[in-house]
């Protein structure tokens, strides 16, 4: 019981010690039911991706009737309704300097193609320098080998793969007047071979959960602008609501040439994300040579059956009042989790939308704090130096409370530990 199983590879585990797998039977709403019928509330939502909560029924119900009608099709040279439903749907909620999107099948991969995008939009431009990515400190793109080439060097694991991956800039955020100062030089000093920034905007997730304000990113944005630098801010945990805005980019105003979709793209149903460009990235790839066409395509490609998911997906955010459930979350984790401010192995406790953080001053007894998660019924799964909750904006104020209580609980029991 709660063993892995002999033929699996689990994700960002050193097999020999995984001992300890809850094994999932069902999904409802904030609760998975594990195989022994216990009962857990989600605090992550998957990998933050069922912002609706699970198996929402109008996103099930759009997802049958696609699988009876056609599950997939090849989207090279064929079109179809889900994906145009889609495309328009995406344009409309964003600013409308947006255009084009382009789909694509996971996260990495969305940053994959943005990546290309913006270097053969210089190409396109007859500018054949620009073949860097400047990234921050903290950062997380994903784990295919362009996007592991721009997150932090340190947990991106640059070294082990010295050689074979591309060599990028990473440095600071600009938030202190020192740290402004060095990003205005580094562009400065390398703006003929940078491409473009990549970045999360206000909430770098998986580095951590570090935020950083509107101010910055928008600091950011004009230095890109002065330096005929592109932006491409990768949304695919910040977007759709996260952060108390659709996106969470649009709290600064700003423009980004390139935008990264993914995650709860489908709320959470299945694997979808997109790559949306600015009408002037899309120009730079006409012309009356083929050979600046874009030249990517996944095999599943807008994948009918999850662009079902994402149209249905889309849907709930006007039938529903999502934005203002992500709001009661932010007063609720505020209100709660403002407890764990005086313990002792606590550094900071930090909110924004619907996440909420508990950064502590040193990891330790990781598997354990996992499982003791698990006995006391909550889904909350602690990495690097924190503890955090990325619910459903669905989840009720109960489901919140077992969540925060169960953090209130355990801490001083793993405080104990070292
Ligand atoms: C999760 C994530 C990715 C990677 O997405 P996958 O679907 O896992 O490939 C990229 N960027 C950010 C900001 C993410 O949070």
């Amino acid at each position: 019981m709660n063993q892995p199983h002999p033929n699996l590879w689990h994700p960002y585990s050193q097999m020999r010690n995984l001992n300890y797998v809850p094994k999932a039977k069902a999904t409802l709403g904030s609760e998975i039911t594990l195989t022994n019928n216990n009962i857990l509330i989600d605090g992550t939502a998957s990998w933050w991706t069922a912002c609706h909560g699970y198996n929402h029924p109008k996103i099930i119900k759009s997802m049958k009737e696609q699988l009876d009608l056609m599950p997939h099709i090849m989207f090279g040279g064929l079109t179809h309704k889900p994906a145009e439903d889609l495309a328009s749907k995406l344009i409309n909620i964003l600013p409308n300097t947006y255009d084009h999107v382009f789909f694509v099948d996971s996260g990495s991969v969305a940053v994959e193609v943005s990546m290309k995008m913006a270097i053969q939009y210089w190409v396109n431009n007859k500018v054949f320098t620009k073949r860097k990515f400047l990234s921050f400190k903290d950062g997380y793109h994903g784990d295919t080998l362009g996007a592991m080439s721009v997150c932090d060097p340190t947990e991106g694991m640059h070294t082990l793969f010295k050689g074979y991956m591309p060599e990028q800039i990473n440095t600071e955020l600009p938030i202190s007047k020192l740290q402004k100062e060095a990003l205005k030089n580094t562009l400065l000093n390398n703006r003929s071979e940078i491409a473009a920034i990549i970045l999360e905007p206000l909430v770098q997730c998986a580095g951590g959960f570090k935020f950083h304000s509107r101010e910055t990113l928008k600091f950011i944005d004009d230095l890109a602008k002065e330096n005929n630098i592109l932006l491409i801010a990768d949304e695919i945990a910040t977007g759709f609501g996260r952060t108390g805005s659709m996106f969470a980019f649009e709290q600064s105003q700003i423009i980004p040439d390139i935008v990264c979709l993914g995650k709860a793209l489908t709320g959470g149903a299945i694997s979808l994300a997109a790559v949306v460009a600015t009408s002037n990235i899309y120009n730079a790839f006409l012309s009356d040579n083929d050979e600046d066409a874009l030249m990517h395509g996944p095999t599943y490609m807008a994948n009918p059956l999850a662009c079902a998911a994402a149209n249905a997906s889309l849907d709930l955010f006007e039938t529903e009042p999502r934005l203002e459930q992500v709001k009661n979350i932010e007063k609720e984790l505020n209100t709660k989790l403002i407890e764990c401010k005086n313990m002792k192995s606590v550094l900071d406790v930090r909110v924004k939308g619907a996440l909420g953080v508990i950064q502590v001053k040193k990891m330790h007894n990781l598997n354990w704090l996992r499982k003791r998660f698990v006995e006391e019924g909550v889904w909350i799964r602690p990495f690097l130096d924190v503890i955090y909750i990325m619910p459903s904006f669905t989840i009720s104020n109960a489901e919140i409370s077992k969540l925060t209580e169960s953090i209130i609980k355990i801490i001083p029991e793993w405080e104990c530990k070292i």
